[in-house]
C-alpha cells in the first residue's frame, strides 16, 4: 500500500473489508466483468470511500479504495478514482439516508438497458420480489426502472439523473436504481446489505422480463 493512500484510508479498513467482501461476490457472479464497475461506502455527511478505477473486482484489497468528498474530488492521493465518482456522490448528497452505492454491468443489465433505451423504462409488476424495495408492501404494484442514454460527459449524466429525482414523487425514484443505456446499473441503499437486496433483486426482475420476451410472453 503506497503511504499517502495508506493514511486517506486508515479509520476506514473494516468498511474497506466489508465494500470488499460484497464486491467479491458480484465479481464471482461475473457482474463486473473486464475491470468494469464501480463501488462505494459512506464515511460520513462529506466523504465516501470508491474503489478506485480499472482493476480486477474479485481481487481488491484496502489499497484499491480511495477516499472522495462529495465533489467527487480525491482526498489525499494522487490517484485517480473513476469518472463516474459523480454518479456516487451526487447520490450521498441528496440523500443524507443512502450508506451505499453499487454499479454493476451484469450481461443481463446491458441487454436490457439497450432494449428498453428508446422507451426511457422497464416496467417491473406482478413479481412477489418487488417487496425487496423499501415502500412496496405487495406484488400488485408496478414500477418503472429508468434506463438513461449513456454519455462520457458524467456532469450531463449527473444532470439526467437528477431531473428524474426532482420528477419522482417524493424525489425518490419507486426503484432504487437506474440503467445506463449499453452500460450496467447503479443501486443503492442505506447499508452495503440494503444496496446488496435492491441490486440483486433488480438483476433477478431484468432476468425474468428478459425470459419472458424471448419466450414471446
Ligand atoms: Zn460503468
Amino acid at each position: 500500500m503506497n503511504a499517502a493512500n495508506a493514511t486517506a484510508i486508515s479509520g476506514h479498513q473494516q468498511l474497506a473489508n466489508q465494500l470488499i467482501e460484497a464486491i467479491r461476490q458480484l465479481a464471482a457472479r461475473g457482474w463486473t466483468p473486464a475491470t468494469s464497475s464501480n463501488f462505494s461506502g459512506r464515511i460520513d455527511a462529506g466523504h465516501a470511500l470508491i474503489t478506485a478505477s480499472g482493476g480486477d473486482k474479485g481481487r481488491l484489497t484496502p489499497d484499491d479504495f480511495l477516499v472522495v468528498d462529495m465533489d467527487g474530488q480525491v482526498i489525499g492521493s494522487q490517484r485517480r478514482s473513476s469518472a463516474e465518482t459523480l454518479l456516487h456522490t451526487q447520490l450521498y448528497r441528496r440523500f443524507p439516508e443512502i450508506g451505499c452505492v453499487l454499479h454493476t454491468h451484469s450481461h443481463n443489465q446491458t441487454v436490457a438497458s439497450r432494449l428498453y433505451a428508446r422507451s426511457g423504462a422497464l416496467m417491473l409488476g406482478g413479481y412477489e420480489l418487488l417487496k425487496a424495495f423499501s415502500g412496496h408492501a405487495t406484488h400488485e404494484d408496478s414500477v418503472e426502472l429508468p434506463v438513461l442514454p449513456n454519455t462520457q460527459d458524467m456532469p450531463l449524466l449527473a444532470a439526467r439523473v437528477e431531473a428524474l429525482m426532482v420528477s419522482a414523487e417524493d424525489d425518490h425514484l419507486p426503484v432504487p436504481g437506474y440503467l445506463i443505456e449499453g452500460h450496467g446499473l447503479y443501486a443503492w441503499g442505506r447499508d452495503i446489505d440494503e444496496a446488496m437486496r435492491h441490486l440483486e433483486a433488480i438483476e433477478f426482475l431484468i432476468g425474468c422480463e428478459l425470459d419472458l420476451r424471448r419466450l414471446g410472453a
